[in-house]
């Protein structure tokens, strides 16, 4: 047993909806199941919300905007509290932690490692960006004086995915409470206990009753009565290409709400023969779509496009430490590949890895595993000389799932790296540093990282082109996306 395993032991959950302050059930009393996928064990039941709950959650977050208690505070005073929001993430950082590994699967190296402290991180560089957006004053004529200024939208929306739990509560909540909005928070069905303890966590920060709600629940109830509600001004949702349709959908049936999506991705990693550390180069592609969050990342490297004179080379290389990763306890600290999210999940890869089989060579794993006798792993799976029509070179499977294939030139490498639906993400290898930002510059991609993997950071604006979504997360640009601008006329 691990340190991790015995801390686990003795975790409490928080299993109710948090509306204006407080756990309550829900409005029917329905709970749906937080299942363990590592361990096919029953975590919690956790209250399942439907669309009256959702609306006494918008309620609330209306009531509290309206109030001023957040929206008119200085600042200077939003900027404390998300400050000290983000020490209470550092200091519950283990539960934090252990609650995404028990509740998805993901290792506690990745959730702990990585997750606790970039969520902080992502708070308290929206706690400081605060009070540092100011307005303008328009060059009009005299006589005539015209302030430009940034108000909070309203009640924002937010529905976020099941792979970076607590990461997305910190991505839409940070840009969204620093300007001054009130939110409606509904996290995924398969992890919601994170965002349940991160807002007990909000208000012990000093964050007012109402201003943060968390509406676990089903997507098609909780979600969807979300995205309909005609109080709702603005949705921020990460999740898939086909959901994110259906809130362009709702906001056109209900009150015009604006939309912004973070959606799929099916991002090249695009390798020339001149790539200076083929080796570093192989380490990257393994860690990007094995070694992280079991390749459930919507921008993971999942297409290795291979300069011909070099595949032999680079394959074998990767296969090789692919073939390493083994599937294993997510509690252990050695583990690097935890459980697939659910068994749904892992049957829906599955999926792909059939289909693959009957359009590609399949040179590593492709099999389900269970560890300890339980639970939803897949090996690490490499498809070679995949063709860039062949599904699972269009499709996104996200799992730990590659798919190689092979160009011959620079022009062929962009045309096939830019031919999906999709545009998140983007990566080139060469120590050509002309060829790098040609190839960038013609990457349909939200983020291109040369000489390096699928890089991110809270300065820099993450989202995509295409049907990867419309809008950026982090970076300044992600207030816009919570403010509306506002003129004011005055004659003089
Ligand atoms: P994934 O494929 O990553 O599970 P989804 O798009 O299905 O992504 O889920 C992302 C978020 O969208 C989750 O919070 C989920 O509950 C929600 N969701 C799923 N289906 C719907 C729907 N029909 N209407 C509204 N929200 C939904």
């Amino acid at each position: 047993m691990t340190r991790w395993s015995e801390r686990a032991a003795s975790l409490t959950f928080r299993t109710q909806a948090f509306i204006n302050g407080a756990f309550v059930d829900s409005l029917t009393g329905e709970t749906f199941d937080s299942i363990n996928p590592a361990t096919d064990r029953l975590l919690t039941p956790v209250a399942s919300c439907g669309e009256g709950d959702v609306d006494r959650a918008v309620r609330a977050a209306r009531m509290a905007f309206e109030s001023g208690v957040w929206s008119r505070a200085a600042p200077q005073q939003r900027g404390a509290v998300l400050t000290r929001l983000a020490e209470l993430i550092i200091e519950h950082g283990e539960e934090l932690a252990l609650l995404d590994t028990l509740d998805m699967g993901k290792t506690i190296t990745d959730s702990f490692g990585t997750d606790v402290p970039f969520a902080s991180s992502v708070i308290a560089y929206y706690a400081q960006a605060a009070d540092k957006l100011g307005g303008e004053v328009a060059p009009t004529a005299p006589g005539d004086l015209v302030l430009v200024t940034r108000e909070p939208v309203g009640v924002v929306g937010a529905i976020i995915p099941w792979n970076y739990p607590l990461d997305m509560c910190a991505w839409k909540l940070g840009p969204a409470l620093a300007a001054g909005n009130s939110v409606v928070l509904k996290p995924a069905e398969q992890s919601p206990l994170s965002a349940l303890r991160l807002a007990e966590l909000a208000s012990e920060a000093g964050l007012p009753d109402g201003v943060l709600n968390v509406v676990p629940g089903f997507g098609e109830r909780a979600g969807a009565a979300l995205g309909r509600h005609m109080d709702v001004d603005c949705i921020t949702f990460t999740g898939s290409t086909e959901v994110g349709k259906l809130f362009l959908t709702y906001a056109g049936q209900s009150n015009m709400k604006a939309v912004w999506l973070e959606t799929g991705g099916k991002s090249p990693n695009v390798v020339f023969a001149d790539t200076t550390d083929l080796d570093h180069a192989a380490d990257m592609a393994v860690f990007d779509i094995f070694g992280c969050n079991q390749g459930e990342i919507c921008s993971a490297a999942s297409r290795l496009l291979v300069e011909a004179s070099i595949h032999d080379e680079l394959v074998e290389r990767i296969v090789a430490r692919a073939a390493e990763i083994r599937p294993g306890n997510p509690l252990d600290p050695a583990t690097r590949l935890g459980a697939l999210v659910d068994r749904q999940h892992l049957e829906r890869v599955l999926g792909y890895v059939r289909a693959g089989e009957a359009e590609a060579d399949l040179v590593l794993g492709g099999e389900a595993v269970s560890v300890d006798g339980a639970g939803a792993f897949l090996e690490p799976t490499l498809f070679d000389h995949v063709q860039p029509g062949a599904r699972i070179a269009q499709e996104e499977i996200f799992g730990p799932v590659l798919a190689v294939l092979t160009f011959s030139d620079e022009e062929q490498a962009v045309q096939i790296a830019n031919d999906t639906i999709y545009g998140l993400a983007g990566n080139v290898w060469t120590r050509d540093m002309s060829k790098a930002l040609r190839v960038a510059s013609r990457l349909r991609a939200g983020t291109v990282s040369v000489n390096t993997i699928d890089r991110l950071s809270p300065q820099t604006p993450f989202g995509g082109f295409k049907q990867s979504g419309i809008g950026r997360d982090l970076s300044l640009h992600a207030m816009d996306k919570f403010t509306a601008l506002k003129t004011t006329w005055i004659a003089y």
